[in-house]
């Protein structure tokens, strides 16, 4: 069996370390915030070449309090893509502003550019672009609009540790960037995390405290805030693994790489990767109009999928309130019926990369067959 990701394969190679770790905040009882946490705001903001990092809970949270810091709230437009993780939607939602939509290009599955000036209106207060699969969006004209139009911007980064636009990091390039350290993201707590990255003291100190029930000291509540805290042991694991990350990043590249060196000849549409972008592959998807049949293919041969994903969130019926229809935004719908991420961790070898690319060039061949029938 080719799983989708493998966490024990990683845990396995980082065993001692972890275990270390995890044995020195039960020692130091720090279980909530604490030295590793801070450690970790400090060693992740520099990786993303940002000035202040603020841990919290989960990147839901992390998204949410960056809103928050930004002023956002009820009245509000915040403009984001429908071909994203409910959460980025979802933490628009939590501040009471409107998400609205644009579309994608069907090349990055990021944020299509073009799309943006038209979605502004006198209420829009921010763009949330997504740097969906590891591959960041286009940042430079985002960021001439959203200076043009006085507009925040908040990078969705949660899928994108140590991707890179134009050679700088992502999570630095706007006002504020995102981060999650769900357990499969590239990389992944042992249990949930999230952290904000900025170079802006004042969004620095509100969001500590907002995460921390709005004190900036003990029972001193200045904010309505939230119990976003970033647990000890998630830090101290964190730190650990973060040293591994540019070696795991650059396994996932040449995976990626192998991956499209053999399915180049297949017809199999792979993904791109632009010019100005360093892709991390947290997701590698091929498009296919045949999906649910190649998943299955693939699942009986002991190959494990993914969807990355099936619905654009403005078709989910959770957001059926904000009004979009079938049709508004054709490239994320395409791509909501077309995607099929392939097996991606730093561990995969290269028999596996090469039993995935001979199922999926003997489906496309039997595709090729029957359309030319
Ligand atoms: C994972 C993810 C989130 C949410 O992160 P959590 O830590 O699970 O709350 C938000 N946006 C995107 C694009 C994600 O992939």
């Amino acid at each position: 069996m080719i799983p989708f990701v493998d966490l024990k394969a990683q845990y396995v190679g980082i065993k001692d370390e972890v275990n270390a770790a995890i044995q020195g905040v039960l020692e130091s009882c720090q279980f909530t915030l604490g030295s590793e946490v801070a450690a970790f705001e400090e060693e992740f903001s520099a990786y993303c070449q940002g000035q202040y990092g603020i841990g919290v809970n989960t990147g839901t949270s992390a998204l949410h309090l960056a809103l928050l810091a930004a002023g956002i709230g009820p009245g509000d437009e915040v403009i984001t893509v429908p071909f994203t993780f409910v959460a980025t939607v979802a933490a628009i939602h939590y501040t009471g502003a409107k998400p609205v939509f644009v579309d994608i290009d069907p090349r990055t599955f990021t944020m299509d550019v073009k799309a943006i000036e038209s979605a502004i209106t006198s209420r829009t207060k921010a763009i949330v672009p997504v740097h969906l699969y590891g591959h960041p969006a286009d940042m430079d004209p985002i960021l001439d609009i959203a200076r043009q139009h006085g507009l925040t911007v908040i990078e969705d980064a949660c899928q994108a540790h140590g991707s890179e636009y134009k050679g700088r990091r992502v999570g630095s390039l706007g006002d504020m960037g995102c981060f999650s350290f769900y357990p499969g993201k590239n990389l992944g707590a042992y249990g949930e995390g999230g952290m904000v990255v900025t170079n802006n003291a004042e969004y620095t100190r509100t969001i500590r405290m907002l995460r921390d029930w709005g004190a900036e000291q003990k029972y001193q509540h200045v904010l309505k805030g939230y119990n976003f805290r970033l647990e000890g042991i998630q830090g101290a694991v964190l730190r650990v693994k973060l040293r591994h990350l540019n070696a795991w990043t650059e396994a996932r590249r040449e995976i990626a790489s192998y991956y499209n060196e053999l399915l180049s000849g297949s017809g199999v549409p792979t993904p791109e990767a632009m010019s100005y972008a360093r892709h991390v592959y947290h997701i590698y998807a091929i498009r296919t109009r045949k999906r649910s049949e190649w998943q299955q293919a693939l699942q009986a041969k002991g190959i494990q999928t993914g969807i990355h994903y099936p619905i654009p969130v403005h078709l989910l019926p959770a957001y059926a309130d904000l009004g979009y229809v079938k049709g508004d935004f054709p490239h994320a719908e395409q791509a909501a019926e077309e995607v099929l991420s392939l097996p991606m961790f730093a561990e995969l070898s290269r028999a596996e990369c090469q039993e995935v690319c001979e199922a999926v060039t003997t489906l496309a061949e039997q595709a090729a067959v029957e359309y030319a029938a």
